[in-house]
């Protein structure tokens, strides 16, 4: 059994310009396994972006084009239960036997494998064999192969010799059609205005999209309530406000820039002028201090930056607080704003 979902399907994956090279790296492995290039493929991102679904659709892709391959899906947590439980019961063997058996392996959430010395070790043995047997790897992680602490290098340098793709948040149009499709696989039929509504105030991830239109769904069945836009204000109102508000990039992006008052979109603006590079610095702080994103999550959303830039930006606005006053107090406001 390959414990894979069969839900999770590419058919059921939306593409986006959020997620289309992670996809099409996974359709060309699903095809090709072991034959790519991308060996591992590692795909990354923060929670709730789709990672173990696109994960689980190459195997099941993987599955139907190849029925004669063994495909394995596994979450680090249970990989790290059952290494644990082959080492009580002395058939560690037994363990890397049954692992080096499998064509495609795909591990969810290696980031959970941090500070596991032994698992890791072992892991990195299966690695070796399976990569060398031409047997393909899929790797999820929430964060970038360079930013993953707690791993041994020389597992690090192999999750680089293939490829690492990441899975962003998407952005509206992305949302509108993710829960087109959602509500038209339930049998639903959703107002145009209900799924504006719910794409423009639903933004995080796509958990919580798909979270939104559920509760939707369950108000206006149970309360035999007609699901239109009255409703969607009134649920969506509701979700927007209990989840304890998260500061996410986009609003770090509009307070900084409402600080030192200009339009938000000359962050993204190809310009080295001292007070852009300066507020697009702050931002870069903000959103590393503030939220749980990546260097390179928050680069891409803040003037397509790679994780350098941020971890650069990072260091001289906290240069810049121990030396300059006025600097200084200028980031105390912004904070304070940010926390209204
Ligand atoms: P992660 O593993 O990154 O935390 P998941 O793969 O569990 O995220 O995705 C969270 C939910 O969002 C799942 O129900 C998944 O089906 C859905 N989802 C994520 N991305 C997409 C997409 N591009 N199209 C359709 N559904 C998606
Ligand atoms: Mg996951």
């Amino acid at each position: 059994d390959s414990q894979l979902n069969p839900d999770y399907t590419f058919a059921n994956f939306i593409e986006g310009d959020c997620n289309r090279l992670a996809r099409s790296a996974g359709w060309a492995v699903s095809e090709n396994p072991g034959g790519t290039a991308f060996n591992p493929l590692v795909l990354y991102g923060d929670s709730g972006l789709g990672k173990t679904h696109l994960a689980q659709s190459i195997g099941l892709k993987a599955k139907e084009l190849h029925p004669e391959k063994t495909v394995l899906y596994v979450s680090s947590q249970k990989f790290q239960t059952q290494f644990t439980e082959a080492i009580r019961n002395n058939n560690k063997n037994d363990f890397l036997h049954f692992y080096q058996m499998i064509d495609i392996l795909i591990i969810d959430d290696i980031q959970e494998l941090a500070g596991k010395e032994k698992t890791q070790n072992t892991f990195f043995h299966i690695f070796n064999h399976l990569h060398q047997s031409g047997k393909q790897l899929i790797l999820t992680s929430d964060k970038a192969p360079i930013e993953l602490k707690g791993m041994e290098n020389r597992l690090l340098s192999r999750f680089k010799w293939g490829l690492s793709a990441d899975l962003q948040n998407p952005d509206y149009e992305t949302r509108v059609r993710i829960l087109q499709q959602k509500a038209y696989k339930d049998g639903i039929i959703l107002e145009n205005d209900v799924i504006e509504y719910i794409a423009t105030h639903v933004i995080n991830n796509v958990r919580e999209l798909e979270g939104a239109l559920i509760s939707l769904l369950a108000q206006s069945t149970l309360n035999k309530k007609e699901l239109n836009l009255e409703l969607a204000v009134e649920i969506i109102d509701k979700l927007v406000k209990n989840t304890k508000r998260e500061i996410s990039i986009d609003y770090i992006q509009k307070i900084v820039c409402d600080h030192f008052n200009m339009p938000v979109d000359l962050l993204q603006a190809k310009t080295r002028k001292r007070e852009i590079v300066q507020a697009r610095q702050i931002a870069m702080y903000f959103s590393k201090s503030m939220t749980k994103a990546s260097l390179s999550t928050i680069g891409s959303q803040i003037g397509k930056k790679d994780h350098a830039t941020v971890l650069h930006a990072c260091k001289t606005v906290n240069n810049l607080i121990d030396t300059d006053r006025a600097f200084k107090t200028q980031i105390d406001e912004i904070n304070k704003k940010l926390k209204m």
